[in-house]
């Protein structure tokens, strides 16, 4: 009889990655797959899921956007609870840390359900930053019975935490993802209006920037776009959060080379992306994401858990502090050997094959399993 995996997602980043694994799931003749949606980004999670074709099972659909942290897990476990009783899965999938991944996994351990971690092993060892993903990343890991690390990094700290077995390297998935997005040849109207100028992907949205760092950051991004005003052209997709939508317009509404838009559908933010001459970002996604485009990217956040990318030369760590951001700007800008040996570095996350690689892993395991009860 097939396994029932479960795999449960709500985020647009988490459908962004985990949906190359359901499509390699699906494929499988092992298994039979069960999508839970919990719609924690309703808009974001639903145009994802209909680039990538996957239906899911089962929309939970219980998040609106004013409920506070501890009101959205509530309701994710409550309904998680029904759908794992009425499935039985035999092994559930989650991803990275998110509120619907800490929920679903709870639901699961508490209903003696194995889990398996997608981006696993992911530290900074500082709950507050990023809070509360550092939390969950932890809490799930310990937690879950098998481990997919993105690199090897990832699976060191899961050793050192004293994990001793199904610990597996596979890289990130979100490099499977831009298989199916990056295209050769793409119109987006912003792209139109750029003529010879220098584009600059921003995206800020980090709860632990919020009050005080993101309008650091906005104030320097706004000195380089009044200084380069021919020669750069600054994209800002903003995430639908009222607070940062409000900061966003306050601070760069006069700069007539700052484009601030709705969130980007993911063809056009990774179009845009490979098209760029660098990005800004407290992103975690876009760090995996730029290196393979080999573009360097300002990360303004204290601390990161994309290590391999900082290490690699394509990240570069600069924090929220408006000087320290306006003057690694500038010199990005200007520096084109800091250009050059940024961009020339080498993607340290994956093949774009981590789906597959996960889902050869679970068949070997499942056979091995069934060995056994023999
Ligand atoms: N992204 C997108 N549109 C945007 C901004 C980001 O499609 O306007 C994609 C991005 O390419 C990456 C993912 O969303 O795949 C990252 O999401 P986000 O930065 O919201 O979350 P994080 O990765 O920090 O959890």
């Amino acid at each position: 009889m097939r396994k029932k995996i479960l795999v449960a997602l709500g985020t647009r980043p988490e459908a962004i990655k985990m949906c190359p694994v359901i499509l390699e799931l699906k494929k499988s003749t092992l298994f039979k797959t069960v999508v839970v949606i919990t719609g924690q980004h309703r808009e974001m999670l639903d145009e994802v899921l209909k680039l990538f074709q996957v239906k899911p099972d089962y929309d939970l659909d219980i998040l609106k956007n004013s409920q506070s942290l501890i009101q959205k897990f509530s309701e994710i476990i409550n309904g998680m609870e029904k759908v794992v009783d009425c499935e039985q899965p035999d092994l559930t999938l989650v991803h990275g840390d998110t509120l619907t991944a800490y929920a679903t996994a709870l639901t699961c351990y508490f209903k003696r359900k194995a889990i398996g971690h997608v981006e696993a092993g992911l530290r900074t060892y500082n709950l507050r930053e990023p809070f509360p993903e550092e939390f969950v990343r932890q809490s799930i890991g310990i937690v879950a019975k098998y481990h997919f690390a993105p690199t090897e990094q990832a699976k060191q700290n899961l050793i050192k935490e004293g994990k001793k077995s199904n610990i597996y390297v596979t890289g990130n998935t979100a490099i499977d993802a831009l298989r199916y997005t990056v295209q050769e040849k793409f119109f987006h109207p912003f792209l139109e209006d750029v003529k010879d100028r220098k584009i600059v992907l921003v995206t800020l949205h980090r709860r632990e920037n919020w009050n005080g760092p993101i309008e650091s950051v906005l104030r320097a991004i706004k000195r380089i776009a009044n200084e380069y005003l021919d020669e750069v052209s600054i994209l800002y997709p903003v995430h639908k959060n009222p607070y940062i939508q409000s900061v966003a317009k306050t601070i760069l509404e006069k700069c007539e080379n700052v484009k601030i838009t709705e969130p980007l559908d993911v063809v056009a933010c990774h179009n845009i992306m490979a098209r760029s001459y660098c990005i800004l970002t407290d992103s975690g996604g876009i760090q995996e994401e730029a290196p393979y485009f080999g573009k360097p990217v300002l990360v303004v956040r204290n601390v990161t858990e994309r290590v391999e990318g900082v290490e690699a030369g394509t990240l570069k760590l600069i924090g929220t502090d408006e000087n320290v951001v306006y003057e690694n700007f500038k010199q990005i800008l200007e520096n084109q050997e800091l250009y050059k040996n940024m961009s020339k570095s080498i993607n340290p996350y994956g093949n774009g094959q981590s789906g597959k690689q996960i889902v050869d892993i679970l068949e070997k395991e499942i056979e091995k399993e069934e060995e056994k009860e023999i």
